[in-house]
């Protein structure tokens, strides 16, 4: 982080960034893919558009995230689904659309009872992975969005490694 323009100091972020294993955990746990956790008698849920299972993208436990984001987020189970339908519900958790009904993003408050929860047979969702843990980073706009700030950045210095990309919490919109 020592190439970091000093003009630009004054546009850092805090972000956190999941650390991962590989694995499911606890049903209140935060991770992507694996079993959410769902109500006591709620089944899993489905797409409303093609009737599919959808996916668990990620499951956030907002009571365990970092002391620093806990108020940001409120308190309970965040939850996003969506529908991985090859035929086009919604082809890539990385593009929901505000307003699409192939996914569901709601935040739980677990009761103390929970049920078993079964992955759905036969969908080719992806494998568990339990986050153990967040990393603090220093995040920055890109060089477009500090150049509206009046800031011209070097972009061979820079243009490469901001905003930091991949799943992170609280930064820079890519
Ligand atoms: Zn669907």
């Amino acid at each position: 982080m020592t190439n970091i323009p000093p003009e630009i100091q004054s546009y850092k972020r805090t972000a956190w960034k999941p650390i991962i294993i590989e694995g499911d955990g606890a049903l209140t746990a935060s991770k992507f893919a694996g079993k959410p956790w769902l109500g006591k008698h709620e089944k899993w849920p489905k797409c409303p558009l093609c009737q599919n299972p959808l996916e668990l993208f990620v499951q956030l436990n907002l009571n365990q995230l970092p002391e620093a984001l806990q108020n940001e987020f409120g308190s309970g189970i965040l939850q996003i689904f969506y529908c991985t339908n090859q035929f086009g519900c919604n082809p890539s958790p990385h593009k929901i659309q505000a307003f699409s009904d192939a996914h569901l993003i709601r935040i739980i408050q677990p009761e103390r009872k929970k049920q078993r929860i079964e992955i759905p047979k036969n969908q080719d969702f992806f494998p568990p992975k339990l986050i153990v843990d967040w990393q603090k980073l220093e995040d920055y706009s890109n060089s477009e969005a500090a150049s509206e700030f009046g800031i011209e950045l070097n972009d061979e210095l820079y243009e490469d490694n901001f905003p930091i990309e991949g799943d992170k919490l609280a930064a820079w919109p890519l």
